[in-house]
């Protein structure tokens, strides 16, 4: 397994679970990448409308891209609690507010579509969105049943279960080279030798390893801030509330009462380009944060940036790689990362482990779409 962020835990601790001898290598230590800037919305609602990606790739397709998603989470928070891990979870509803991307009416649409695919959802008009979130003049829809936890924490917690399990971490470790053979797959470990494993696993993020196709993956660079905790009540249900807008903005709170808000991305990759919009886009956020959510002190105690893997749909590349016998991937997972995350760990398990996966095609190096 290369990667120890969130992915490599996940994959690492479903494949010592199904009895694989597992060694797990990352260049930083665990959970430095992607994953620890994540704000942590674990949602199978995703990025893209199903309505929107139903034009896109036809409409079986699209539900059953936002189904596999809701067992993804289903699924993490199972495992979660199955396995006692104290990674500050908890079970949300969510708000998905109307924006540029979806007016009044198409969200109706969307609610109608997800309804029709047996997602469980409520659509409001404005007097009750003022009124349950304090937010004016937005029709929005309601879900349930999302998840949010520590992302650090979470992958700390499942790569200790791998590793009481017998799995080996080698960290600081940077694999400079792959070698694939039809018998196993030698990967060349900067200035350390090198290990022998008959499968590799790349769980590397938006840091891709050369020869893995890009299958359209790009970079984002994303901007957080989180506010010291406030002191009132701030939404009855503590829903995540996010827009149907480009760019979009996502608000989730902390269970200390702090506010976490993010978005404003853009498609590059330089990091200190990124870090130096800190400061503008610090006061981009709180002054949307301050205007969706008047009761609030929007002020950011923290600001950070970070940057992710992105694909055109927002959905994952997930399988064997071609041309690079028992290698995998695992990558591109937009800004659902980390739902993708356990559902690529399922996914590889039964690849690797069993008769494969009933959702494979959707996300293999070889689906057309
Ligand atoms: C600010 C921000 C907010 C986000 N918010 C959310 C959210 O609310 N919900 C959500 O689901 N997702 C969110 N995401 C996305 C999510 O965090 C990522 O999809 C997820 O963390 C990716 O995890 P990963 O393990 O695949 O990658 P990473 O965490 O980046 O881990 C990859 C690891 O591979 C290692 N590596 C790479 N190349 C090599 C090599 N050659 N040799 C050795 N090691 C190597 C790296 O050092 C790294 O540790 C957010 C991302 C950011 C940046």
């Amino acid at each position: 397994m290369i990667g120890a962020g969130i992915s490599g835990a996940l994959i690492a601790e479903t494949l010592s679970e199904a009895g694989l001898d597992v060694v797990v290598i990352d260049r930083r230590a665990p959970a430095e990448g992607s994953t620890a800037a994540s704000t942590a919305l674990l949602q199978y609602e995703l990025d893209m409308p199903l309505s929107h990606m139903a034009e896109r790739i036809g409409k079986a397709r699209a539900v059953r891209i936002w189904q596999r998603s809701r067992l993804a989470v289903d699924s993490l928070r199972s495992r979660t609690e199955r396995l006692g891990l104290r990674v500050d979870a908890a079970t949300r509803r969510s708000l998905y507010l109307d924006g540029n991307v979806l007016d009044p009416a198409a969200l109706a649409a969307e609610a109608e579509a997800r309804r029709e695919a047996g997602f469980e959802v409520e659509l409001i008009g404005p007097a009750a969105v003022l009124e349950r979130y304090g937010i004016r003049n937005r029709h929005a829809i309601v879900g349930f049943d999302n998840y949010s936890a520590d992302p650090r924490r979470m992958a700390a917690a499942y790569l200790h279960i791998a590793q009481a399990r017998g799995a080996r971490i080698y960290v600081p470790a940077e694999v400079s080279g792959v070698e694939p053979s039809a018998s196993g797959v030698i990967l060349d470990i900067e200035g350390r030798g090198e290990v022998r494993a008959k499968h590799a696993i790349f769980a590397t993020g938006y840091e891709m390893l050369k020869g893995v196709p890009r299958k359209g993956n790009y970079i984002m660079s994303t901007w957080s801030i989180a506010t010291k905790p406030q002191p009132r009540a701030i939404w009855p249900d503590a829903a995540m509330i996010w827009e149907a807008s480009d760019p979009y903005l996502y608000i989730r709170t902390t269970p200390d009462g702090a506010v976490i808000c993010g978005g404003e991305d853009e498609e590059f990759a330089d990091e200190q380009a990124r870090d130096a919009k800190i400061a503008a886009k610090t006061a981009t956020l709180e002054a949307k944060l301050g205007k969706l959510l008047p009761a609030i002190d929007p002020t950011a105690a923290f600001a950070w940036a970070g940057s992710f893997g992105n694909s055109p749909l927002g959905t994952p590349t997930v399988g064997r790689v071609p041309h690079m016998p028992n290698c995998y991937a695992a990558m591109g997972y937009g800004g659902n990362g980390i739902t993708f995350s356990m559902m690529a760990a399922q996914i590889l398990r039964n690849e690797i482990c069993g008769g494969g996966d009933a959702d494979a095609d959707l996300f293999s190096f070889h689906r057309n779409f």
